[in-house]
């Protein structure tokens, strides 16, 4: 029987971290502070933007709410995120995507200074990852990192093969890994029998976003697979992935459950970057 990894436990135990090191800091005179951006009032943004609040007042992070309307200029956002990198009491700047079409998410990301960049997208902050540099990186590829880690899996030396190259999952989970010294495969639309390629992974991760897509036909005997894919059954909240779990269960050794498994890490990681901001600052 394969282990499920618990996301869930193990992202309450990075929140239950990152209280103690925010009260440390608080007790020091430093109060960390995160800025939410929020332009237009998307439903799926307000539940994201909500649940990454409630984290902040669980940790004892303070976050600072800006609500723009759904009409705002590019200008108006980008005087907003100019006035918060100004501010030495923000530790991070967050401005929750996607944006409405008359603004250039590419123009606001590079607007944020790379210092208070929490979610890790600038191109800085990318580049750094890739250079082995010190810099933010992107939240949901590190909570899988740190699922692994924190599961005793060793990452060092594995064959490590990632369906999908998105920016914020992909590709830096891709260059985390390689980081950690493991042999990494990166596949998406293209790849050429793609099945062959994900069985040759001892950790397969995968950001498709299309519904259990990944079957036990791609996995190898004992592999770990995580599942990025985050999908909702229609007309209900029952929640499912991109890896079947059923499937894929009896022929892993490891494997994340939707929901509890990578979901929760992402905004876990997102306190820990504000902690970790606050603390180079
Ligand atoms: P994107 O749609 O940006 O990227 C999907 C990637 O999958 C692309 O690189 C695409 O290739 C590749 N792809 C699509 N179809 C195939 C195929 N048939 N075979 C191989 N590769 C394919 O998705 P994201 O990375 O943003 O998200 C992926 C999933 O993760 C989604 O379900 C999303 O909801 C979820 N997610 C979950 C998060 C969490 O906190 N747990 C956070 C972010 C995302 P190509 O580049 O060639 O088009």
């Amino acid at each position: 029987m394969a282990m499920v990894i618990d996301g869930k436990r193990i992202s309450e135990q990075i929140k239950e971290e990152v209280r103690q090191e925010v009260a440390r800091l608080k007790q020091s005179g430093r109060q960390v502070s995160l800025a939410v951006i929020q332009v237009g009032d998307d439903p799926a943004s307000t539940v994201y933007v909500g649940n990454k609040k409630k984290a902040c007042e669980y940790v004892g992070i303070r976050s600072l709410s800006y609500e723009l309307p759904g009409d705002a200029s590019e200008e108006e956002l980008l005087r907003l995120v100019e006035e918060l990198n100004g501010r030495s009491d923000v530790d991070g700047i967050l401005v929750q995507l996607p944006l409405p079409g008359q603004i250039s998410e590419e123009r606001v990301l590079k607007a944020i200074s790379p210092e208070k960049d929490v979610d890790g997208f600038h191109a800085l902050n990318m580049g750094a990852l890739c250079v082995g540099k010190p810099g933010f990186v992107p939240c949901t590829p590190l909570g899988i990192l740190e699922l692994l880690k924190r599961s005793g899996i060793e990452v060092s030396g594995k064959e490590c093969v990632v369906v999908g190259r998105s920016n914020i999952v992909g590709k830096p989970v891709a260059m985390l890994l390689l980081r950690e010294d493991a042999t990494v495969t990166i596949c998406h639309s293209r790849t050429r029998d793609l099945a062959t390629v994900t069985k040759r992974a001892d950790i397969l991760i995968v950001a498709v976003g299309k519904p259990k897509m990944i079957t036990a036909d791609y996995v190898k005997e004992g592999a770990v697979v995580i599942d990025v894919g985050i999908h909702r059954v229609p007309g209900s909240r029952k929640l499912f992935g991109d890896v079947d779990f059923e499937s894929v269960e009896p022929v892993c050794s490891a494997i994340t459950p939707v929901p509890g498994g990578v979901g929760p890490m992402t905004i876990a990681m997102l306190m820990s970057n504000c902690v970790e901001s606050a603390k180079r600052r």
